[in-house]
């Protein structure tokens, strides 16, 4: 085995059915009791919930987290936490409204409580990305991550059948560029093809029973394990055009990703063929290509296919290309200007994806 790193990211984590009962214990257990809690306005229904749990004994509801964590969404709920004497936050939502709670906490120094409702991951990761005048940057530290995360497979039964499906793939996705990252570990290698399994074997059972309570629970087991993979080691190409698509064009985020995955894993796929083993042992239908099983996983799970179809002008390819290659994450393989082009070019149309860019 060649030599390797693996550093695990300390936080709490509570997985279960109806754990979110556990908030008032946790909370009294870490001495907090004025805890500000958030959501999107979506979801103000579900933070409710938890203030009710509480008795009321919260700092408040801030109920604006929107998606890519804009500046002055964050700014205005830093002000609400100041002013509203907040010992703590609890974000109760996905990926949006645990964003905004690493925001508010890495900047008061609060400690965050993550209650994940969708498949993003995350809850458990040291990473924040921000928008601001239409550029999405990210940083990482471990500051950033959440100190407690509780799963409530309950929660996530609200989920939309669409919504479950792409945020499951988002998840998918940090496992695909963990396999094959420049850190890559047999640690983490492990959590990405267990956290592939799961979802593989989920998400088409989530299509058809929604409601299905084992599906649903290796779904969220599966989405934990694929955001460890995304909080312990570097994302690639893949990651790179969605942060790039998300943040200037305001793609959704788990559309996008299951859009792009396909066409980034074939870019990669002839730099890394350990990798791609890897995943097709994963992926049931993948005869062994795993590019042929995702999209297997992708045809059961109706998902659309075309960046255009979530409103993104073919007059952005250029713009977009140009965003993705400033700047490059590591990438397995070179981040060729003209092929990149090619790769969204295709995405955007729904076109099948090519290796041979
Ligand atoms: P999201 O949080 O924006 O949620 C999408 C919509 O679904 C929202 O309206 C939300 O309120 C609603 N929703 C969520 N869970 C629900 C439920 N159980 N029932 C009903 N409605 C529900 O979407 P997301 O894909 O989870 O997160 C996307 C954001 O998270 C992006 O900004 C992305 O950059 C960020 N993200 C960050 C990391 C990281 O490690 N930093 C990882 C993944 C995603």
């Amino acid at each position: 085995m060649e030599a390797f790193e693996y550093t695990a990211n300390p936080s709490r984590v509570v997985f279960g059915n109806g754990t979110i009962a556990k908030l008032p214990d946790i909370l009294s257990e870490l001495k907090l009791s004025r805890p500000l809690l958030l959501s999107t306005p979506q979801q103000i229904g579900q933070a409710d919930g938890v203030k009710s749990l509480l008795r009321g004994e919260v700092a408040g509801v801030f109920s604006e987290a929107t998606m890519h964590t804009p500046l002055e969404v964050t700014e205005r709920a830093v002000e609400f936490a100041r002013s509203s004497n907040a010992d703590s936050v609890v974000s109760i939502g996905g990926g949006s409204t645990i964003g905004l709670g690493k925001a508010i906490s890495v900047r008061t120094g609060l400690h965050h409580i993550a209650i994940p409702t969708t498949y993003a991951g995350s809850e458990v990761t040291p990473i924040l990305g921000e928008t601001s005048g239409g550029l999405k940057t990210t940083r990482s530290d471990p500051k950033i991550l959440p100190g407690t995360v509780i799963y409530d497979v309950d929660l996530t039964l609200t989920l939309p059948v669409g919504l479950s499906a792409t945020s499951g793939v988002n998840a998918i996705a940090h496992a695909v560029e963990a396999l094959y990252a420049k850190n890559a570990n047999p640690i983490i290698n492990m959590f990405a093809q267990e956290g592939v399994k799961s979802l593989a074997a989920s998400l088409p059972e989530i299509i058809k029973e929604p409601n299905s309570p084992a599906a649903r629970s290796t779904a969220l087991y599966g989405a934990w394990l694929c955001g460890i993979c995304l909080g312990n080691v570097g994302m690639s190409l893949h990651h790179k055009l969605c942060h790039t698509l998300g943040g200037s064009f305001g793609l959704p985020h788990a559309e996008t990703h299951t859009i792009v995955l396909p066409h980034a894993l074939s870019y990669n796929a002839p730099e890394v063929p350990r990798a791609m083993e890897k995943l097709a042992e994963v992926l049931p239908g993948s005869n062994g290509d795993a590019v042929t099983g995702l999209n297997a996983l992708l045809d059961k799970l109706n998902v659309k296919r075309g960046l255009r179809d979530f409103g993104m002008k073919e007059s952005d390819i250029d713009k977009a290309a140009d965003i993705a290659v400033s700047k490059p994450y590591w990438n397995p393989r070179g981040v060729e200007r003209e092929a990149v082009r090619e790769l969204i070019r295709r995405a955007w149309a729904g076109e099948p994806a090519r290796a041979d860019l």
